[in-house]
């Protein structure tokens, strides 16, 4: 038996060596190593850009779980003075997909010290979450093809909740996220003589007003609408110039997708409105969609199962977080539940540029993960 996988400086180590989302060569490289030494029962690599899905089990006829985690950091300066400090300046693990890491690794070697005896257990580490590309990547990737889980799993630490407690919620855990780029095409004119040209600029300025309207930016309610201007862009600082082309950037949110595209639509009727008032040409395009993670009930029942077993406290949610995540895609196809693992009251909240992973979560989440993936492959 070899020594136990030292977690802590694993996810220290992942910490000062932070790489954005699609660039996670140097983390996937680190963690395979790890994991080679635990001689999964497969080991596959550039999975969907920079994934690693490890599986422990040889028996594809009994039951299938995967428990997913992330590899990207962050485009955020770090502003902290710990020792193990961002290496790679502008970037840093400020979502603590360091420490999801390093407990799914840490849950690699418990598989591996006692392995499945019925189905298996895949255990993914996903790139590319933060832009919402990964998870799509690597369901696209031909050897996930045909692959039946019963199960999939993924948590998130939570700044603002007790340390190690369980944080769940029935339905949807994450909300219904999408981005809409609208374009509207005039015509310069002379600074002069706007009147010969086509401004897009009191458009822009009516489409986010009425957009804005549109908001119902009540998080314990059942039909939340979040609208927020992200960017906006109209013509050039060229002062004899009347712009002529301009961009408004939103981001939208429901906690369904349902919801999510009655919003979308009421947003583009308003853009064309205004567009045809003003004689402009006008573009919608959406981008940087998240889909709602829904959490299907038996997985949400057997995490709880799971976090009592080992312990912890559960926090049951009336409603999701505001925020999108990318394993929607995954509950979206397969039964599974998404939770929310505390990360303590004090810790800064996630994405702050002071944030840091604490480290005594680690063998918290890996209990509540392990009690859930044996009891499911028992069933
Ligand atoms: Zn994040
Ligand atoms: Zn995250």
């Amino acid at each position: 038996m070899s020594a136990p996988i030292d977690l802590e400086a694993l996810r220290r180590e992942l910490h000062a060596h932070p790489e954005v989302s699609g660039q996670e060569r140097a983390t996937a490289a680190r963690i395979a190593q790890e994991l080679r030494a635990l001689q999964p029962d497969e080991l596959l690599t550039a999975v969907g850009g920079h994934g690693i899905l490890a599986s422990f089990g040889t028996d594809p006829q009994g039951p299938q779980v995967l428990v997913r985690c992330e590899l990207d950091a962050l485009p955020i300066q770090e502003v902290n003075t710990m020792a193990h400090l961002s290496t790679a300046p502008g970037v840093s693990h400020k979502c603590g997909h360091d420490g999801h890491a390093a407990m799914v690794v840490g849950l690699a070697e418990k598989l591996a010290e006692q392995r499945p005896g019925k189905g298996q257990c895949h255990l993914l580490f996903q790139p590319a979450e933060e832009n919402g590309a990964g998870a799509a990547a690597v369901l696209a990737d031909p050897r996930m093809q045909g692959r039946k889980f019963g199960l999939v799993l993924a948590l998130h630490n939570l700044p603002g909740y007790p340390m190690g407690s369980v944080v769940v919620c029935k339905g949807a855990f994450t909300a219904s996220v999408n981005s809409l780029v609208i374009k509207l095409a005039g015509r310069t004119a002379h600074a002069a003589e706007p009147e010969h040209g086509s401004n897009p600029a009191m458009a822009i300025a009516r489409i986010m007003e009425g957009a804005l309207a549109l908001q119902h930016n009540d998080p314990e309610g059942d039909h939340l609408r979040v609208v927020t201007v992200v960017h906006v862009c109209i013509g050039s600082p060229d002062y004899g110039i009347a712009a002529g082309y301009g961009e408004l950037h939103l981001t939208v949110r429901c906690w369904n997708d349902e919801e999510l595209r009655e919003l979308e639509q009421e947003i583009e009727q308003l853009a064309r409105n205004e567009a045809r008032r003003h004689g402009l040409g006008v573009q919608v395009d959406p981008c940087f969609t998240f889909k709602a993670n829904r959490n299907a009930d038996a997985a949400v029942e057997r995490v709880i199962q799971a976090a009592k077993a080992t312990g912890h406290a559960v926090i049951q949610r009336e409603h999701p977080f505001k925020w999108g995540e990318d394993f929607g895609l995954f509950t979206a196809r397969y039964p599974g539940c998404m939770f929310g693992l505390g990360a303590g009251e004090d810790q800064p909240a996630l994405h702050n540029p002071d944030y840091d992973f604490p480290d005594a979560l680690i063998p918290h989440g890996i209990a509540v993960f392990e009690a859930a993936v044996r009891d499911f492959l028992a069933s």
